[in-house]
């Protein structure tokens, strides 16, 4: 089975590496340079999309700021699962909006802001603090504002309409003004659907991000009431978007109650952790679905965690040592917060987990690791 995969990053290499096995090759279409990719290499194997279309079985995606010219011809081929109408979905929070009311689940309010004189009736109408997010093309933060009082509302006003006179794609540029949700913590829900519609989901994932990037994701068995409620909200998403291959759910959690902040309609890095916690990774579930093979068991094997490598291209060897810890780079060259490659550890408990956490956090350098000694010490805290 051949399988083309819209984007060339670490997703697409992951896919690329947990398939093998089952003799599905990947190929990954480099939206930057337009050429068709070896994703482990990155040595080119086509010049034309075209040719990675013919060479295809299926093509799926790594992201969703895809343009939508591209989406159109690989959905006119019919082998593009999920649907160019799911992908764009989750790069358009304006569409994400309109589909979670939609569905009816809960999520923070919000007002869509395309000029001045929404800007000023949005200040009106939600109570601060706001954060703005670019409808378009945002991740990991970026293109965010945060809005705590009044007096800032000029100057951040100036900031968007610059972004907006950047321009994306030639499409109608905006941004989301939703309100500060206050949540307890954040939570996420990583899932697969097949054509035939069954649908099984991993579970709960409890993230942590700092300065708006996803920097560690806890995954352990957790309260079922809880996971009844985000697989509610998981089916009901993803039947109305007749999705196939995994569909990832951030949540806000406040009390027993959750809220979904965004979608992603792609493998997620908060199912990252999925490579050695779970029966199936995320990786191969996707492919599975997308190639009509049955769904893998998405069952918690042990208590485990990710943690995510942000601008660094080397990490203590001595990580290593610690039990059930694994690395892996994505080969990327080193930026600042680019995320380069991430840690998964394991634990026959959460206590085992807890302790295994601690140590990697006194081996990590705590400059490259914002807030990670802090935070597993409160994830210890939090067991005993
Ligand atoms: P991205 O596409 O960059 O992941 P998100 O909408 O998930 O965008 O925002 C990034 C992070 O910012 C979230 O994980 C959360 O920590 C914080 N955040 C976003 N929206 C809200 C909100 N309405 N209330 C509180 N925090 C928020
Ligand atoms: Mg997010």
């Amino acid at each position: 089975m051949n399988v083309l995969v819209l984007g060339a990053g670490q997703l697409a290499r992951m896919m690329a590496l947990a398939v093998k096995p089952l003799n599905i090759n990947i190929r990954a279409f480099d939206v930057g340079s337009g050429t068709v990719v070896d994703p482990l290499s990155t040595d080119i194997i086509f010049g034309e999309l075209t040719q990675g279309i013919e060479f295809a079985d299926f093509i799926t995606a790594e992201f969703e700021h895809i343009d939508h010219q591209t989406l159109a011809i690989c959905q006119a081929s019919g082998k593009l699962r999920p649907s160019s109408q799911a992908i764009k979905v989750g790069g358009d929070r304006r569409l994400e909006k309109d589909l979670l009311i939609k569905c009816g689940v809960a999520n923070a309010q919000h007002q869509i802001i395309a000029t001045k004189a929404d800007f000023d009736q949005a200040l009106n109408n939600l109570s601060m603090p706001l954060i703005l997010k670019s409808a378009l093309a945002g991740y990991d933060g970026k293109g965010q504002w945060r809005l705590k009082d009044k007096a800032q509302a000029e100057d951040i006003w100036l900031d968007i309409k610059a972004f907006f006179d950047g321009g994306v794609q030639g499409l109608q540029h905006a941004v989301v003004a939703e309100q500060m949700v206050p949540f307890d913590r954040e939570v996420s829900l990583v899932g697969a659907r097949d054509s035939q519609g069954n649908t099984l989901v991993y579970p709960l994932t409890q993230n942590h991000h700092t300065n708006g990037v996803l920097s560690v994701s806890i995954a352990i068995q957790i309260d079922e009431a809880l996971q009844a409620q985000a697989k509610q909200v998981f089916d009901s998403i993803a039947k109305e978007l007749n999705y196939i291959g995994i569909l990832a759910i951030e949540f806000f959690q406040i009390g027993e109650q959750l809220l979904v902040n965004e979608i992603a309609p792609r493998v997620h890095n908060s199912g990252h952790w999925t490579q050695q916690g779970a029966d199936t990774c995320q990786f191969e579930n996707h492919l599975r679905a997308v190639c009509d093979l049955p769904l893998g068991s998405t069952e918690l094997i042990r208590p485990s965690a990710m943690i995510n490598i942000l601008g660094e291209d080397e990490v203590p060897n001595e990580i290593l040592s610690v039990a059930s810890t694994t690395l892996h780079w994505y080969g990327k060259s080193k930026r600042p917060g680019r995320k380069m490659g991430h840690i998964n550890v394991s634990g026959n408990d959460e206590k085992q987990l807890a302790e295994r956490l601690i140590l990697l956090a006194d081996m990590l350098p705590e400059t490259a690791f914002d807030e990670l000694k802090p935070y597993v010490a409160s994830y210890k805290k939090q067991l005993s």
